[in-house]
């Protein structure tokens, strides 16, 4: 039996391990694709205190895992199929079999949500993208268009900028739900075409996105955009699938623990995107891993006495 299993390779999940490793507490990551989490598909992290001149979301990541793996934290590309957990026995299932623990702590992140409209299913990975720093240099000199006003809309659609001859922002309402300063970037860059009160309707194509049906919210008017691309970055979902029934949750499936990162099963703790909260940043997930790691430490000290 483990001390303690990490499930998740984020910035809250390599912190946590960071910590673990470095109290020597017996701990293990699980982690099912490359660790380092959604700062993947970011190109530049510039509000991660420490880079004066930002960091390629790609090098963050390579160096929290190297820093957590320099203390002896041990990473297992493992994908988690099921949980058990309750206050004397916790398991966690995964493709290579299973394996009890005695202290958890999910940092299984969110995931982008989708639009749910007509053609996205269709026409994902063939003009619909959740990534712009993966998918962007395929639109050089083309058009495409964002959908949504969060940081993360505003940030992607800065970085199309480079790439595409023209980004649509299309946003519900008449103001950004962005940072003041990405709005400052954005609003009047030569390149964006700010959409007001749109929604998307409907993805048009069925190889490849040949455009986009909007709608004004405030007319009702619909119209065709003909772009190449179309990049939606409408806000994340937890991934806590697997965690449903076993775990106290939020109405929208996030973990909810308190300030120690407890969650409502003695032992399991919970940090970073997965957690319910206001405010989604690198450094806060940082500061939740270090958080739960040591309140994992405390309980393991707890239990063996
Ligand atoms: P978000 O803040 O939840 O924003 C989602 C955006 O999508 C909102 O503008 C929302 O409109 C719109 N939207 C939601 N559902 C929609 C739908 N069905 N159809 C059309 N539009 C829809 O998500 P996010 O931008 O991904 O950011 C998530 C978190 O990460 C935030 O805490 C953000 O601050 C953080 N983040 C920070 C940075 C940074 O600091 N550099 C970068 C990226 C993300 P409404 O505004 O009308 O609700």
């Amino acid at each position: 039996m483990r001390d303690l299993i990490i499930v998740g390779g984020g910035p809250a999940g390599l912190t946590a391990g960071l910590y673990a490793a470095r109290a020597r507490v017996d701990v293990v990551l699980f982690e099912r694709m490359a660790p380092g989490g959604q700062v993947l598909l970011t190109d530049i992290v510039e509000n991660y205190p420490g880079f004066p001149d930002g960091i390629s979301g790609f090098e963050l990541m390579d160096k929290m895992k190297r820093q957590a793996e320099s203390f002896g934290l041990p990473i297992e590309n493992r994908e988690v199929r099921g949980f058990t957990l309750s206050p004397d026995n916790k398991v966690v299932s995964t493709d290579k079999g299973d394996e009890q623990t005695k202290a958890l702590i999910l940092a299984c992140g969110a995931n982008p949500k989708k639009l749910g409209i007509e053609g996205e299913q269709l026409l994902i990975g063939k003009g619909v993208s959740y990534c712009a720093t993966c998918d962007g240099p395929f639109y050089r000199d083309q058009e495409v268009a964002v959908i949504g006003g969060g940081d993360t809309a505003v940030e992607e659609a800065l970085f199309l900028t480079r790439f595409a001859s023209k980004v649509y922002l299309i946003h519900r309402r008449d103001q950004l739900r962005a940072t003041k300063i990405l709005q400052e970037r954005v609003i009047g860059h030569e390149k964006v075409h700010i959409l007001w009160d749109t929604i998307p309707v409907k993805i048009l194509g069925q190889t490849g996105v040949e455009g986009i049906e909007i709608q004004n919210v405030k007319t009702g008017k619909t119209s065709v955009l003909r772009v190449q691309g179309v990049f939606v970055f409408i806000g994340f979902e937890p991934n806590s699938e697997l965690i449903k029934g076993l775990l106290e949750l939020d109405n929208r499936g996030f973990i909810i623990t308190n300030a120690e990162m407890e969650t409502s099963v003695p032992g399991v703790f919970a940090a970073g995107d997965i957690r319910s909260k206001n405010l989604r940043q690198i450094s806060n997930a940082v500061g939740e891993g270090a958080t739960a790691a040591f309140a994992a430490e405390r309980y393991l000290e707890n239990i063996h006495g």
